[in-house]
Order: structure tokens, then sequence, then C-alpha cells
């Protein structure tokens, strides 16, 4: 044994499961149809998988990637995975190619569990994947595919001849890494976290409260942040512990996807970022869907505008907003009214549930302002949220200058900017990081700039973040042209360089060209000017 008490292990989340929930379901919706099984055939499949992993000669501490969407597949090596002693590292399936490469051989994943729509995108990057031994193609049973993946495995045919149990390790020490994911970054690529056996299971319980996201083995719980983001928030594991029955929305799901699973499988509760809920809202205002089962939403990632809060409770659907990150598994903050808050006219508890809310039980924070000093907690004076914790990570992944620079003194440094009234509810004014979240995922404006800046026409440019009324932020290019330059057919130009490196959905819509970049006092692009002038251009676009 360990030289502390009984050691906290993911096992135990999935036991509970299997011994107590075993005709609860998990249910998944394919194109073709809905998959569905209970967590007596998780278990028993999760078995059959920990064979197969030992038979690909996976060792303990090994990392194995993932690159899938919310699937009854991805959920098993959730499990899989930690529970023998080795570690997922779930791949963001919309970052760059270059980022793909970066993450999987950062992490050394030895081995890739692909979906099998997703195959296309990983063939194009296999030469660069240095680490890789072999894929693992999750198609249904029997279905084979044209690839030039090599060697391929088919995720079905591992688990066939498998046996229903397995002796999984009595105990694991609770500090083993389980899972890991990556962060954007503001400048270069994306950095690595390890979540750890005892951070996961202590985030699980502690995002099950009543308080946070209120979880209860009576709930149907619909998983809509994907599970390559920050482990789903906590979600798979939340929902294993407590019983809750868990809808998983699978491949690509549209707003009509998600409409009709809360329809029929009755989902209670559901949890995402907001561009999906302002999606969703179409759909509930058309009428087609009885969603009278959904009793909240909570919504996190971005700060979720007021008008959508109130849309949704027009329709008597509460929305609870919540806050956190890739370096917190993720959730740090919950908004949610104290009592004797609720005694108040309605515009002012949404002052309170528009921040981002009340730190968790167990976290520890402190809002740093710029004299050094903690800021006083009049809901006005800015400062740099701070953290520290049992599921606040200590570092970035075989990364020791930026882990220096960010968790130098024992605090992790969010860079976001925000106020913390009286009450203790936190609010955020501004970040540091030059990224821009669009839609839930981030976008580098350091790496599009210094691209758009190899055009030959262009002396300096500057990538803004710029509301934008569907993705919250879409990057908005500022370019100051060389002399004698001229505008003409030149943001066609930037955007067609750009799409030959970049994913479409980080070119910037639009190209601003201004004489010249405004400079700070000490010579550095002034963001902040370009953001005053034109952090509204799309809303201003789309009002006409
Ligand atoms: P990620 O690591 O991708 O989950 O991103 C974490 C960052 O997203 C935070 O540091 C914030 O800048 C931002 N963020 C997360 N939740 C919220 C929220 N509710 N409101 C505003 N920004 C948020």
């Amino acid at each position: 044994m360990f030289d502390y008490e009984f050691p906290l292990n993911i096992n135990d989340l999935l036991y509970r499961a299997r011994d107590l929930f075993s005709r609860k379901e998990v249910v998944t919706r394919f194109p073709g149809g809905v998959h569905r099984y209970t967590y007596g055939d998780l278990y028993r499949r999760v078995c059959r998988l920990a064979h197969a992993l030992d038979r690909l000669g996976l060792k303990k501490g090994e990392r194995v990637g993932s690159f899938a969407w919310n699937t009854h597949r991805h959920l098993e090596l959730y499990y899989a995975l930690p529970c023998t002693e080795r570690v997922l590292h779930t791949v963001n399936i919309r970052i760059p190619h270059e980022h793909i490469v970066h993450t999987v051989n950062k992490a050394r994943d030895r081995f890739l569990f692909v979906d099998e729509d997703l195959v296309p995108i990983i063939e194009r990057v296999k030469e660069r994947l240095e680490t890789v031994e072999g894929y693992v193609v999750m198609a249904p049973p029997g279905k084979r595919l044209q690839t030039s993946l090599s060697p391929l495995y088919y995720y079905e045919d591992l688990l066939e001849d498998q046996g229903e149990d397995y002796s999984f390790p009595e105990f694991i020490d609770e500090r083993t890494p389980a899972l890991m994911c990556f962060t954007s970054a503001t400048t270069g690529l994306p950095k690595g976290v390890e979540y750890t056996h005892r951070g996961v299971v202590l985030h699980t319980l502690a995002i099950s409260l009543p308080d946070a996201a209120n979880m209860s083995e009576r709930n149907t719980l619909l998983l809509v942040v994907p599970m390559f983001h920050v482990l789903c928030w906590g979600y798979p594991f939340a929902c294993t512990m407590t019983g809750a029955k868990q809808v998983l929305p699978g491949p690509q799901p549209t707003p009509a996807d998600l409409a009709r699973l809360i329809q029929d499988e009755k989902v209670t509760h559901t949890a995402g970022v907001p561009t999906v809920w302002l999606a969703l809202l179409e759909e509930i205002e058309s009428g087609k869907y009885d969603l009278s089962s959904l009793k909240e939403v909570l919504v996190g990632g971005s700060a979720p505008p007021r008008s959508l809060m109130e849309a949704y409770e027009s329709h008597g659907i509460p929305m609870v907003h919540a806050y956190g990150m890739t370096e917190a598994y993720p959730v740090v903050l919950v908004s949610r009214l104290k009592s004797y808050l609720m005694d108040l006219p309605p515009e002012e508890q949404y002052r309170f549930r528009v921040k981002q809310g009340l730190l968790m039980p167990l976290l520890r924070a402190k809002v740093v302002g710029e004299s050094g000093r903690e800021v006083a907690h009049d809901g006005r004076e800015l400062g740099e949220l701070w953290l520290r914790g049992p599921w606040i990570v200590k570092g970035y992944y075989r990364e020791e200058e930026k882990t220096r620079e960010t968790f130098g003194d024992g605090w992790y440094h969010t860079g976001d900017v925000v106020t913390i009234d009286q009450e203790g509810y936190i609010q955020i004014a501004d970040r540091t990081k030059d990224l821009i979240k669009s839609g839930g995922e981030w976008i580098s404006s350091v790496e599009l700039e210094n691209a758009i800046m190899a055009h030959p026409a262009v002396k300096e440019a500057v990538v803004i973040a710029a509301r934008h009324p569907k993705w919250d932020e879409r990057p908005l290019a500022c370019v100051a042209l060389k002399e004698g330059e001229t505008p003409q057919g030149k943001k066609e130009e930037i955007r067609e360089m750009l799409a030959r490196r970049f994913p479409s959905w980080w070119l910037p819509d639009d190209v601003v060209f201004v004489d010249e970049i405004p400079k700070t006092s000490v010579g550095k692009f002034d963001k902040k000017a370009l953001r005053r002038e034109f952090g509204d251009h799309y809303v201003r676009a789309r009002e006409g």
C-alpha cells in the first residue's frame, strides 16, 4: 500500500456504475441510428478493451491517443486506459495539422484510436507521427475501410475474443497520470497537461455537488462538450459515478440532432459553450420538438450574452454560468445565486448570474492587481486570477520554461483579468492571452499575424478578437500595407495564403486596412487600441 490513506482511483467510479447502475443506459447517436447499452455493458467492454491493450503490448504509463467524437467507444477508452495505469491523450480533432502532429509526438502516443470519418485527417499527417506504432479504427463491427493507415486494427475485432472480466490493479497510486490533453498557446504550439487519478476523482465529486453541476442518478445528461475538450468538462466521470443516464451526440452533431436527442431521450441536463446554445435556440423556437424534459443548461467556455440566458429562461429553461480551463480539469467557478440573493429583483439577480461565479470548494484563488497586491473585493478593481488546488495542474507537460512562466510561484496564473465582488462572485473583464475563442475553440492570433506578415505587400499586421453574434469571437485582421501598395485584391490573397496552412475556421472573416498599426509607449502593437476601434466590426456588419 501507500504511505497515505486509501488512494483515489478512477477505477472506483467505474466499479460503482457496474455494481449499482448496471441497468442504466449510455446512448450514442450515430448517423444511421442510436446505439444503446448499459453501464453493465460498458464495464464488460472496458474489460475486453483492457485485454486488447495488453495484447497490443502497452506498458504502464504509456500513452494512447484518441481522435474521436463523443461515443460509447470513446467512453470505453476513458476508463480502459486509466484503470490499467496507462494514459489516454484526447487529441483535439479541430486543430491545424501541424498542431495534431506536435501534440501526438509530444505525448509520445504509441497508438491512435481514430473514428472512421476522421481517418482522412490522420492519413494526411501520418508520415510525421514519430511514435505511433499502429492505428485502431473505431467503426461498427465488420465494417472495413480503404485507408493508407498501417498497421491497422479494427476496434471491434480487437475486442471480439477477449474476456469480459479483467483483474485491474487493486490500487493505483493516486498521483499517477490518467489522461492528458493540450491547450492552445499564445505563441507557438499547444501545451500539454496531465490529469491524475486523484485530481479526476476530486473534481468529479466537486462538480457533482448541487451548487455545481447538480448531478444525480435521476438526471439524464446530454454530453455536448467534445470529449477531446478538457475531459468533456468532467461529465463522463460524474455521470458514471452517480449512475446518471448519459447521451452522447456522436459524429458531427447538428443543432437538430441535439434537439431530437433531448426530446427522444428525455434529457434533463446538458452543458456546453454559448455558440451551441445559440444554435439550439433556433430549434427550440421552431416549436418542432418537445423539450419539456430539459431542466437546466450549464454554459461556459466563453461568456454567454445575457440575452441568451433570458431567451432560454423565457422557454422555462434556466441557464447556469460556469468557468474553467484545461489547466483545471476544468471547472473553477459556477455562478448560482445564493439563497438570500434570490430575493433581489430579477434585474439585480442577473448582475450576479452573468458573472463567471463562485469558487469551487477545495480550490484557492487570489486576484492580483498590477501592484502585486490582492485587489479589493468591490467588484471593480481589476486583477489577474491566480489559482491553486487539488485539480489545478502543476505545470505543462515537458515544457519547463512555459511551466516556470505560468506556475513559477506555485500559483497558476490564468491570464484572465477579473474582478471579485463582496459576495465572492468573480467576473472576467479581459484576458492577457493573445488568443481568439471562436465557438469554444482557440485560434492563435500570433500565428495568423506571422503568416500574414509573410505577404510581400504587408508592412504590419495584427489579428484581434472581434465580437461576433454567432461565434462569440472571430479573428479580424488589421493590416498596414507597404508604401505604394493598394488594398485591391489583397484581402483575397491573404485569405488564400492562410487557407494553405490553417483550417478554414481559423481564417479571419474580414481584413481591415489601416495606414499604420498603433503602437504602445514601448513600441509594441497596441491591440487594445485596435480592439476599441474594431472590436465590434462583425456586430456592426450584422446590424448593417
Ligand atoms: P480552455 O482551456 O480552452 O478551456 O479555455 C479556458 C479559458 O477560456 C479561460 O482561461 C477563459 O479565458 C475562457 N473562459 C472559460 N470559461 C469562460 C466563461 N464562462 N466566460 C468567459 N471566458 C471563459
